[in-house]
């Protein structure tokens, strides 16, 4: 059967009138670039002030993109989506830290995601980004390949620890995690440590995910190469298929360097690297009885990816339920992708990011630019909840 992306009774099941009411406004608000930019300046000069506005972000853009402020609040959340088919995916996302004790503590934060998801089935998988681990200027130069000092080394090696860490408690509660990618400069020292951990704990099933993101050139050779080695190596291959999320900064540094740039030349050549990865993908996906050890998630708001990625599962004989693939989107968007698909029985999760309220700042800020365009997402969140508030209240005329 088609996925029906336009069936908004299904797409907005986890919302009620009120918190449509409150997305839309949200979503409304976020169309217009002169009044994100005017909330961002005066949500950091607020911040800093100490200014009494927590309670506006927390009832507004906080609640839209974010589980809550702890692991505990995260739970009800993921709990609520998951009656409706949907999981949920906890994503520790505080940005920008630089000491080792930060560096610490968010290891716990994840390992405290990954205990959490050992007991709930509605938290099907763990996720983390090295950064928040590890110095970002350390693992440039492990990307590099160059002689690290004395202390970077040190660094390094409690990086690797970190890493490991996570990767080991994973195997041991049976939680898949997955490392996210980050900028192509630091890349390399990521894919390293998410190879290590999967030739350690992918021995039996898929536990540790890479990422690849498909706005970089070359994506579908380094799938190649990555399905290769697992194979010669004997361990599984987990991989998370992104477009990207970096693209401006990429291609300002390659300019500021004057190299070539990393990225794709157009949004099409992004969107033909990434279908041809995921077919790539799914095309050699076997059977968990014939010893085969690859999964997969789909990283993505694009319609036409869901869509193109279910059809072909359906073509090699799988059911939605059996196929070892994932598809994620981000919590407070594109639910009409989220809940359709699970109606029809895929396997879906929501990355839920969670954090005290100023240190998701970034992230947020992110959500809110991304959102800017009514020509874009926006857009279509709108479009989407429009109907949906029209569909529910002839249902309630024709009462
Ligand atoms: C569950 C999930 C996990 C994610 N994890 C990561 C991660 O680990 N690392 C990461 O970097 N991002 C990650 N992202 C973000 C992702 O990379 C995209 O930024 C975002 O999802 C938008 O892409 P899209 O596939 O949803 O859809 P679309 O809206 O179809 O594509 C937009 C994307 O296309 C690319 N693009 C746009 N214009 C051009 C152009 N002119 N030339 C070349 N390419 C272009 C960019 O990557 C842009 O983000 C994740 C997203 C999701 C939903």
């Amino acid at each position: 059967m088609p996925l029906n992306f336009r069936d908004t009774a299904v797409a907005f099941q986890s919302h009620d009138d009120a918190s449509l009411r409150r997305s839309y406004l949200l979503f409304k608000t976020l169309a217009s670039p002169a009044l994100v930019r005017i909330g961002q300046s005066i949500t950091l000069w607020a911040l800093s002030w100490r200014l009494p506005i927590k309670g506006i972000i927390r009832a507004t853009v906080f609640k839209q993109f974010c589980g809550g402020e702890t692991v505990a609040d995260c739970k009800p959340v993921a709990q609520r989506n998951w009656t409706l088919g949907v999981g949920s995916i906890l994503d520790y996302s505080v940005e920008g830290q630089t000491d080792q004790k930060a560096y610490d503590h968010s290891t716990d934060m994840t390992l405290q995601t990954l205990a959490l998801a050992a007991n709930e089935p509605g938290i099907p998988l763990g996720v983390f980004k090295v950064t928040g681990l590890a110095d970002t200027g350390m693992l440039e130069k492990v990307s590099r390949g160059e002689v690290l000092s004395a202390s970077e080394n040190e660094a390094w090696e409690r990086a690797q620890a970190r890493v490991d860490r996570i990767c080991h408690y994973a195997h041991q509660v049976g939680v898949p995690v997955m490392l996210d990618a980050e900028e192509t400069w630091i890349q390399d020292a990521i894919d390293h440590l998410a190879y290590t951990a999967m030739s350690r704990y992918n021995r039996e099933k898929v536990i540790v995910f890479n990422t690849i993101q498909c706005y970089r050139t070359g994506r579908l050779a380094a799938l190649d190469a990555a399905l290769e080695n697992a194979q010669k190596e004997g361990y599984g291959l987990g991989i998370k298929f992104v477009r990207g999320a970096y693209m401006e900064k990429e291609r300002a540094r390659a300019q500021q360097k004057n190299l070539p740039s990393p990225i794709q030349p157009t949004k099409e050549a992004t969107d033909a690297e990434f279908n041809a990865c995921v077919a790539r993908m799914i095309s050699v996906l076997g059977r968990p009885e014939d010893g085969q050890k690859l999964a997969c998630m789909i990283g993505s708001h694009n319609e036409d990816s869901a869509s193109m990625a279910a059809e072909l599962l359906t073509a090699q004989g799988w059911t939605p339920e059996s196929a070892p693939v994932w598809f994620a989107q981000l919590y407070g968007m594109s639910d009409h992708i989220s809940f359709v698909m699970a109606h029809h029985g895929f396997r879906v999760a929501k990355y839920l990011p969670f954090g005290p309220i100023e240190a998701v700042m970034p992230y947020l800020f992110r959500r809110a630019e991304e959102n800017t365009s009514v020509k874009g997402q926006t857009g279509r969140e709108l479009g989407l909840i429009q109907t949906e508030q029209a569909r529910r209240s002839s249902a309630k005329r024709g009462k």
